[in-house]
This record gives C-alpha cells, structure tokens and sequence, in this order.
C-alpha cells in the first residue's frame, strides 16, 4: 500500500507538472468499476458534480491525496492497496487504454490497471488536455467528492502527521504513553500517526533496533527517541527517493521510486542483516506481517 512517502510523492509530481494541473478543469470522466465512487453519491451524481470543477490545490492529509476544487468540493483519491495515480494522454484501443507516448505509462504493466479516469482541461489554446488516471490492480481505490463539512469529518479520525514541525519528540512520547499495544501495530495505526503502514513501520523499527512486538508501555526513552528519530530519518529519505515501488506503486509519470535498494527488512525475510548478518525474520501480527532482525532487535 502507498504510504505516506508515496502519498507525498504524487503530491508533489502533481504540483509540478508542465503544464501545471493547477488551474485546470476536469472535462470528462469515466470508469469501468462504478463501485469505486462511494456512497452514497453514484457514479452519474458524481460525474455530474465535478464536470466544470477547477483544480486550486493539491495537498496530502495521512494516506489520503486532496484534490481542492472550485464551488468549495474536495476530490478525495486514497490510493489503498494497489492504486496509484498517474498523469498522461492514453486513447481508447478495442476497450483497452493505451498510453499515446512510449515509456513507462505504456511499458510497465503495473500502469495498465486503468479504471478511472479523468480528462483534464488547462485552458491553453491550443488545449493540451491531459488525463489523470488511477491504475488499481486490486480496485480497492476510495474515491469521493465531498464538500467541506464532510471532508472534515472525513479527516477527523487521523493522528497528527509525523513530518510537522509540531510533531516533536516530546509529542511523540506522550501520544505512546496514553496508548496501549505492540509497537509495530501502534506505528501503523492512522489514528494515532497518520501515513505509516507496513513497510515504514519495518523500516523505522529496524533502525532504531527496537523489536515489532514491544509493548509500547516497557520502552524506555532512550528508545522511544531512537524510534522518533528512526521514523523521522526513513521517511524524510523515502520522500527524498520518491517512495518505495517493490509493489505496484509508481510515480506520476509512471517511473519507479528510488527506495527498493534502501530497505534493510521489508520483505527480505531469508536474507542477511545488512548491519549484523543474522537472517531476517517475517513474523504474523494481527494478520500483517513484521520484518526484523532477530539480533538487532531482541524481543
Ligand atoms: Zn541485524
């Protein structure tokens, strides 16, 4: 699942592309899965609803990426699973989209699972219309327009984000101290860190060395700064690469992220600890997975 690095990195791909998607107008929509649209709204009340709408801005709240609209509506895409967006020119072929320019959106098979898409007008004369797509292998994508009220309650739910300035050390510590549960679990919990999943949970506990089945009410503060740095550090360096694409993510442009070659424990169960050796472990917790090292990081 894309998490908060790769909510980040399409964020900032979108505010900077040529031509700026700021501005822009959506013209058009279609889909071969309606039940992406949630309800209440069908697919026709929403396809209804966002024609002539502009993009203002293009922001990113824990997993969810926020499209702000004009007439005060905000596109909310939380990616899920397997989606990811993708901006481009594709054509219809036979019932098949097909990319009109070579390179990544048309070779890499992760960027042909196109079941939304949305055509764009950025009011150039000539038009360059362009299409911003999602490419959902497993469809679980989450797609809603809402307006205000609405998309605040939708984010209320959302811990804080753990790159603000606010979010400090001292935060950190007592958000764990009025928490119960396994560290892993904790980090991933939206509610109380927003944008974290599996992978940067693995990552940031193999770094600070802190065990994924810890309970959070025996770390002492030596490790709970070692875990705040850890995060800190593993996320800001994710961003920095553009995220992690060993599964289905991709950028914008349909390029992989540069992350795969940083990972210590992610899915290298069988392999060597690159800090020790020892062969890396994969255990269940609550029906995920953890990632560690058995010697860098005792139970
Ligand atoms: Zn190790």
């Amino acid at each position: 699942m894309p998490e908060l690095p790769e909510v980040e990195t399409i964020v900032r791909d979108l505010n900077k592309t040529q031509p700026p998607i700021l501005g822009a107008e959506f013209i058009d929509i279609w889909t071969d899965f309606r039940k992406m649209i949630k309800l209440p709204k069908t697919f026709e009340q929403f396809k209804k609803e966002i024609k002539g709408k502009k993009i203002q801005k293009v922001w990113r709240r824990g997993k969810n990426i926020l499209f702000e609209l004009s007439g005060n509506k905000t596109l909310l895409i939380h990616q899920k699973l397997t989606g990811h967006l993708l901006l481009g020119k594709w054509e219809l072929e036979k019932g098949e989209w097909k990319a009109k320019i070579p390179g990544p959106l048309a070779e890499d098979p992760m960027n042909r699972f196109l079941h939304l898409m949305f055509w764009l007008d950025d009011g150039r004369h000539p038009p360059t219309t362009q299409m911003l797509a999602l490419s959902d292998l497993r469809k679980f994508a989450k797609v809603e327009l809402l307006d205000q009220e609405e998309l605040k309650k939708e984010l209320s739910s959302l811990g804080p984000e753990p790159l603000e300035k606010s979010f400090t050390f001292e935060k950190f510590k007592k958000t764990l101290e009025s928490k119960k549960g396994k560290i892993k679990q904790v980090l991933m919990d939206q509610t109380i860190i927003a944008g974290i999943g599996n992978i940067y949970s693995d990552e940031t506990l193999w770094e600070a060395k802190i065990h994924p089945f810890r309970e959070i009410s025996k770390l002492n503060e030596g490790e709970i700064k070692r875990i705040y740095g850890a995060m800190q550090k593993i996320l800001k360096k994710a961003i920095e690469v553009k995220g992690e694409s060993i599964s289905d993510f991709r950028r914008i442009s349909g390029e992989k992220g540069g992350f795969d070659p940083l990972r210590k424990v992610y899915r290298r169960e069988g392999q060597k600890c690159s800090r020790c050796g020892t062969i890396i472990k994969r255990i269940k917790l609550a029906g995920r997975s953890a990632h560690f090292c058995p010697n860098c990081q005792k139970a």
